[in-house]
């Protein structure tokens, strides 16, 4: 059977990232397209229980949700690829680095992680932004990625979180596997005022890539013109924690 793709992404349907992606994608296998009909960024792994979700098929194959990056994916494999599951889902090219401590606010990774968690392997790409938004360099770098994750799958419970500096495919670096890093803020909330003078707060700081582990973080990796690929998994369990917590002695 042909190779089946679930793209998705948290930009929105009609974002640059994702057509980047499908016209990145051609010839691969068949693409189904499952995304959001507006921008999702930020939505995290929040999924839709309170309202109903409408899909509307815009062109064959070509759906659009009402709903999160995770309503779309699990809509995808649980409803429209219900006859044949995907054997790979790729969510992005999202507009902006997933990188670090950001990882949980994203939509775009929490796309991917809804696929893992129903046992389909599944990547998310980002695009650094340093000024150009190169999202042909992501669709080169991440149809090499698929290419290797279809011949060769994944671990267990692991997703692929991919981010791509905003260089031309020859500035590049090459690719290299990371670890999860740490990001700082500066000047993380601003106060203003609404015309009638009552305060308002925008979260919106200035994100500076902190320099815990030049060799293996990933926003260390990217902005050193590296392809970022870090193996995440959903047991947020920290292991080493464990032992001094149980120290602890209980009433009962
Ligand atoms: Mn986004």
């Amino acid at each position: 059977m042909a190779t089946k793709i679930l793209i998705s992404n948290d930009d929105g349907i009609n974002a640059r990232g994702i057509k980047a992606l499908i016209s990145g994608l051609a010839g691969i296998g068949e693409l189904t397209v499952v995304a959001p009909d507006r921008e999702q960024s930020a939505s995290g792994h929040s999924l839709t229980l309170q309202r109903p979700l409408r899909i509307e098929e815009r062109s064959p194959g070509y759906y659009a949700v009402d709903g999160t990056p995770t309503d779309c994916v699990f809509l995808g494999i649980n409803h429209i690829m219900r006859a044949q599951a995907p054997d790979l889902v790729i969510s992005g090219i999202n507009r902006g680095g997933n990188l670090g401590d950001d990882l949980t606010y994203s939509g775009t990774v929490a796309a991917a992680f809804e696929a893992t968690l129903l046992g389909i392997p599944a990547i998310a790409i980002s695009l650094e932004y340093k000024g150009e938004f190169h999202f042909a360099t992501a669709a080169r770098a991440v149809r090499e990625i698929a290419e290797k994750v279809l011949a060769s799958g994944l671990p267990a419970d692991t997703l692929l979180n991919v981010n791509v500096p905003d260089l031309s495919w020859d500035k590049l670096s090459g690719f290299r596997i990371t670890r999860q890093g740490k990001r700082t803020y500066s000047d993380v909330v601003r106060e203003n005022h609404d015309p009638r003078g009552r305060p308002y707060y925008w979260i919106a700081g200035e994100v500076m890539p902190a320099d815990d582990d030049p060799e293996g973080s990933d926003a260390a990796l990217v902005a050193a013109g590296f392809v970022s690929i870090t193996p995440i998994h959903l047991d947020l369990t920290n292991y080493k924690a464990i032992a001094p917590l149980r120290q602890w002695e209980w009433s009962i």
